[in-house]
């Protein structure tokens, strides 16, 4: 007898299409328009497809028999999409995973939540510190910094913001900062957030310390790593943002700040929509945000030269020689706007552990001496003396 199938509902497709606008989730066209039959006749070509499959069976995709049939129909099985695009998922079980449905589907209603101000705000990532993450977006940008509208966090909540606000002075200064994907820009936190809230969610007045200092990507000059002859000006500028992103954070003993998460990110966001969000949420925070263990008097950012981060595409997963690449347009400080595709390494998991395994080891050797040094300077500097530190005034 053959499986029967966990068919969806009336009610569970039509809120699906509802809640996606009618748009598919996927290439994001429309699925229903009027028909030339009649005045009234409407042309629908949307589906609502099943991301576990309903039934097992030869064809079926991403079938899960663990599941109950109840699982199965379920709105949370279920993804707007056009008639195209639901026979693509059915064909291509690697490219779209659960996972990644489950993401493309999240991002997609997000991005079609209303905001009653006569439609829909495109959303885009707002991090308050490390452990804020929110989609919202920028509703005026003040010379004093930006106010942004926040409907709803990827992590973190509401509450952690209030307790950010209210506990600013006693946040470790390396966690006040805010990163603006829709600006492509980020900076240090000058004061708390003012978070008031309104009946289109919460409202977030932002005070920036000034920029860090700029460096001139053009007057840039370093040995090439393979042939070690001197490059200038942009070559020199692509390898150092490759060495910079491809380090994996924790993973150099000296400082255990520095380096990027893309790695971690690779693999915690394989084959979903929010890993391009996530590597330029992470490039502008190494752009915009200097590391503060290090403190001296002249302070700068792992990749100093980068004013602004345009946009980022990640076009394919799949690794060449442990590589990635990553096609950014950048705002750059003596050259303008450029736009190239940057290839880089990514570190295994178990690679990340190793590596982060020695790191610790190494960094506790010296940390009688060098720690104890930085830990009392931290205590003893006030908010500022740091933010003389920032502007150079030491
Ligand atoms: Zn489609």
């Amino acid at each position: 007898m053959p499986n029967p199938r966990d068919e969806f509902t009336r009610r569970t497709k039509s809120d699906l299409a509802l809640r996606s606008s009618y748009l598919c989730c996927l290439c994001k066209c429309s699925t229903v328009g009027p028909s030339d039959e009649a005045p009234n006749a409407v042309a629908m070509i949307g589906v609502a497809a099943h991301i576990a499959a309903a039934a097992a069976g030869p064809g079926a995709r991403r079938y899960d028999p663990k599941m109950a049939n109840s699982e199965r129909s379920h709105i949370d099985n279920g993804i707007w999409l056009c008639a195209t695009c639901s026979i693509l998922i059915d064909r291509d079980d690697k490219r779209f995973t659960v996972e990644y449905l489950h993401n493309l589907k999240i991002e997609h209603e997000a991005s079609r939540r209303i905001h009653g101000n006569g439609g829909t705000d495109s959303e885009d990532i707002i991090a308050i510190g490390p452990d804020l993450i929110a989609l919202g977006s920028v509703i005026k940008s003040e010379p004093a910094g930006p106010r942004v509208r926040i409907s709803h966090f990827l992590q973190g909540n509401i509450r952690e913001l209030w307790s950010l606000a209210r506990d600013f002075k006693k946040w470790p200064i390396e966690r006040r900062y805010v990163l603006l994907n829709e600006l492509g820009s980020g900076g240090l936190l000058a004061e708390a957030p003012s978070i008031e809230r309104t009946n289109q969610g919460y409202e977030v007045q932002l005070s920036l310390q000034d920029d860090i200092p700029r460096r001139d990507a053009s007057k840039l000059k370093s040995h090439c790593v393979d042939t070690l002859k001197i490059i200038e000006g942009l070559s020199a500028s692509i390898q150092n943002f490759e060495s910079i992103l491809g380090m994996a954070r924790g993973t150099w003993f000296t400082d255990l700040n520095l380096g990027s998460d893309i790695s971690d990110l690779y693999w915690r966001y394989f084959g979903s929509p929010w890993f391009k969000d996530l590597v330029m949420m992470e490039i502008i925070r190494l752009s915009s945000v200097p590391s503060i263990s290090r403190i001296s008097s002249e302070l700068t950012t792992p990749m100093a030269c980068v004013n602004r981060v345009n946009r980022i595409e990640v076009p394919s997963f799949n690794l060449a020689n442990h590589r990635i690449a990553i096609n950014v347009d950048f705002e750059l400080e003596g050259i303008g706007n450029w736009q190239g595709a940057l290839s880089v390494f990514i570190s295994n998991p178990e690679e990340l552990n190793e590596g982060r395994a020695i790191a610790t080891k190494a960094r506790k050797q010296i940390e009688p001496t060098q720690h104890r040094n930085v830990v009392a300077v931290e205590a003893e500097v006030s908010h500022e003396k740091i933010r003389n530190i920032f502007m150079g005034k030491t």
